[in-house]
């Protein structure tokens, strides 16, 4: 991914939600230099940004989970950014498409977990990679 094919759609301070190469992100500039991360979120906490975004002043759950995903690209490695443990992950339903966000701290990077469809119960699995 190349983070200069990002689409900025919606600005809250110092953060962005929009698309890159296909997939909804949550972007935030992080160190002295503004550097540019990006995270993958749903399309519910995109269509919810105006709720949350502000959400560092009160209660930072969305964020939290949020930023505990797999950084999907950034601004100092365009290619492919070094995999580290990740605590959330979004699944979309092979089914429906409903996108479940996962806790999965404690599942090894490059295994299967299982998810249950936040929308119509359907079970299948997703890599954790
Ligand atoms: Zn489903």
């Amino acid at each position: 991914m190349d983070y200069k094919n990002y689409k900025r759609i919606k600005v809250g301070p110092y953060q962005s939600v929009g698309i890159l190469e296909g997939l909804y992100v949550f972007e935030i500039l992080t160190g002295i230099a503004d550097v540019p991360e990006y995270y993958r979120i749903t399309k519910e906490e995109f269509d919810s940004y105006d709720q949350w975004n502000t959400e560092y002043i009160t209660d930072l759950k969305t964020l939290f989970t949020i930023v505990n995903r797999k950084c999907v690209c950034n601004g100092y490695n365009r290619v492919n950014p070094v995999p580290r443990n990740y605590h959330y992950d979004v699944a979309p339903c092979p089914i429906c498409g409903h996108e479940t966000v996962s806790e999965v701290g404690k599942v090894q990077l490059g295994t299967l977990y299982e998810v249950a469809c936040l929308q119509c119960g359907n079970n299948f699995t997703k890599l954790k990679d």
